[in-house]
């Protein structure tokens, strides 16, 4: 599916979770399974977003990111620029030194469009079920799948793969 961004007069290819995936994995694990393990969780993300993001960086030699080393302790490690060996790509993440204050300035100076959910202590924004508001002096990824005491990583960056599914 492509639309056009107004504002950035970009065309954006839209790439949804397989719905045969999707209907397998909600017959036989339930609606919102996600909440039962950590296992169900990395499998809904990787069914919902690992397999439509491979789909759509398919034959592409960069994948751009809006990474920031502050985000998480997995992404302090992560580099500028890196070669990721799974998809056979480089991984660039420009944004990777840039502190929370830089990003809303940026924003600001440039009047560039952001989700207003950032402004109500969404701080990491995923899927609805999976994403709550912060506390002041909570980690920016406390509000990602919260009840877990996991990585706070959906597979996106950190290579988690499913065995049990291509
Ligand atoms: S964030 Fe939640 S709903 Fe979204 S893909 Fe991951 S587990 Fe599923």
């Amino acid at each position: 599916m492509e639309r056009t961004n107004a504002r950035y007069k970009t065309s954006l290819k839209v790439y949804f979770p397989s719905p045969a995936d999707v209907e397998v994995f909600v017959t036989e694990k339930g609606i919102n399974s996600f909440y039962e393990s950590v296992e169900n969780r990395k499998e809904c993300c990787y069914i919902r977003k690992v397999k439509p993001l491979n789909r759509a960086l398919n034959g592409a030699k960069v994948w751009i990111t809006g990474l920031r080393a502050e985000q998480s302790e997995n992404r302090k490690r992560m580099p500028m620029i890196e070669w990721d060996e799974t998809k056979q790509l480089y991984k660039f993440n420009p944004l990777i030194n840039w502190s929370n204050e830089e990003m809303i300035a940026y924003l600001r100076d440039h009047n560039v469009p952001y989700n207003p959910l950032h402004d109500k202590g969404f701080i990491s924004i995923g899927c609805a079920p999976c994403t709550r508001a912060i506390e002041q002096g909570e980690d920016a990824r406390a509000g990602r799948w919260w009840w877990e005491m996991s990585k706070k990583e959906c597979g996106l960056h950190s290579g988690n793969k499913i065995n049990n599914l291509k």
